[in-house]
């Protein structure tokens, strides 16, 4: 695709975004449901196909574009970009190593958005330290039998099928953790939602228990020995887009409080007027500038193939730091006013806060980033 036909993508996702994205965005943060007939509209511009090879009915486009389009979601709705950022990628994953008949039975719903996607890794007991995982895949005559449960997965309440993680050998050894394309309608199979005041329902987190699932051979993804270093490669994109999400929702929190400072007057003035309540803006586009620059730097090694750990783990890093920092601010600059789930504050808020955990926990991130460097300058 050209970038003129890129840009006439992200005009559709922008239209797409006010039409069905902003009349909803208040109500998911306060516990409706998103309507399913949300994902096929998005299935219409493609944007679970973005990555995905022509060939296969996807829009063959690079990680760049990727992005762009999950920031415009992330500006109204960080839950919805989410949501249908790791259906693409569950779309992606079957072309890249599914046999042909496990992708075509899903990859026409997941493109269309007829079907969702998840990809779980987390279980109840192991989240950071994924190696160690107990969720145990034991070979049978033809197939796998898997038990385990999985937990806080984007999608897991309403995905029809999941790629699942799972430990092939022994608990705790990386190398035998393999990962399968599991159908979510297996017998056995029992999923929950996972509710909290901080995540919007549009991201659908929830979870589910394997119990004596039965899969054939060909729904084995990737084997133990590939399947560990596959997650730590392609952690790296989703990494850099949660980066680029935060700085799209400050980027839209500091335009709403410019508007609304610009005309609500206090003490015979206009807010913007008031030295400390301009500074609170200015320090936030000050930083945001260089969070954005380590959003470009991390998307530029992801899209050249290079080794893209240190640049996403500290974009993702600073990016959250820097919203988590800015936006509780640029509410109180809003009064009480900003408190309205009309607004994007609380929502944005409280979004930033779940970035910290998804695809990497801050503080994790942050050692292996201490680790990264120092392992770089002793080179
Ligand atoms: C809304 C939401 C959606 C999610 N979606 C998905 C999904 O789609 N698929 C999926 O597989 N998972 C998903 N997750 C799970 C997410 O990846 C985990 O929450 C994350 O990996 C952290 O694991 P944990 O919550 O178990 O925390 P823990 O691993 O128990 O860590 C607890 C705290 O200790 C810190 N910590 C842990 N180890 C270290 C260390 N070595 N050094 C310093 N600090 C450390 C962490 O930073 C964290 O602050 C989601 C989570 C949320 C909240």
């Amino acid at each position: 695709m050209t970038p003129t036909t890129v840009n006439n993508l992200l005009i559709q996702v922008r239209a797409f975004v006010d039409e069905q994205v902003a009349p909803a965005a208040a109500g998911w943060s306060m516990g409706a449901e998103p309507d399913p007939a949300l994902f096929s509209k998005a299935g219409a511009l493609n944007l679970m196909g973005i990555e995905v090879p022509t060939e296969f009915g996807g829009l063959g486009l690079d990680f760049a574009a990727k992005i762009q389009v999950c920031e415009i979601i992330a500006a109204m709705d960080f839950g919805i970009a989410m949501a249908l950022v790791n259906s693409h990628n569950v779309a992606a994953r079957l072309c890249r190593t599914a046999p042909p008949n496990v992708r075509d039975k899903y990859l026409p719903g997941l493109i269309s958005g007829t079907l969702r996607g998840c990809t779980a890794l987390t279980e109840p007991g192991a989240g950071s330290d994924f190696a160690s995982i107990t969720t145990q895949a034991s070979k049978i005559d033809g197939g796998w039998r898997l038990n385990g449960e999985k937990a806080w997965i984007i999608n897991a309440r309403h995905a029809q099928v999941s790629v699942v993680f799972a430990q092939c050998g022994e608990i705790g050894d990386m190398s035998g953790i393999s990962a399968f394309a599991v159908d979510l309608s297996t017998p056995g199979i029992e999923r929950y939602a996972i509710d909290s005041p901080f995540q919007q329902t549009s991201i659908g987190t929830g979870g589910f228990t394997l119990g004596k699932v039965e899969i054939a051979d060909e729904c084995q993804l990737v084997k133990p020995g590939r399947a560990f270093k596959t997650v730590l490669t392609e952690i790296n994109g989703a990494r850099a887009y949660v980066a680029a999400m935060c700085n799209a929702m400050l980027r839209a929190a500091i335009t709403e409080a410019e508007i609304y400072g610009a005309h609500r007057m206090t003490f015979g003035k206009t807010l913007n007027n008031h030295p400390s309540w301009q500074q609170a803006l200015d320090d936030a586009r000050a930083d945001l500038a260089i969070a954005e620059g380590l959003v470009v730097r991390a998307v530029n090694d992801v899209d050249k193939g290079a080794d893209a750990q240190l640049s996403a783990a500290e974009a993702k890093v600073q990016c959250i730091l820097t919203c988590q920092h800015h936006m509780p601010r640029l509410l109180h600059n809003m009064g009480a006013e900003g408190l309205r789930p009309a607004h994007c504050f609380t929502r944005h808020l409280a979004a930033a806060q779940v970035a910290g955990f998804t695809d990497g926990a801050t503080n994790m991130l942050r050692d292996r980033v201490a680790m990264l460097k120092q392992t770089a300058s002793a080179e």
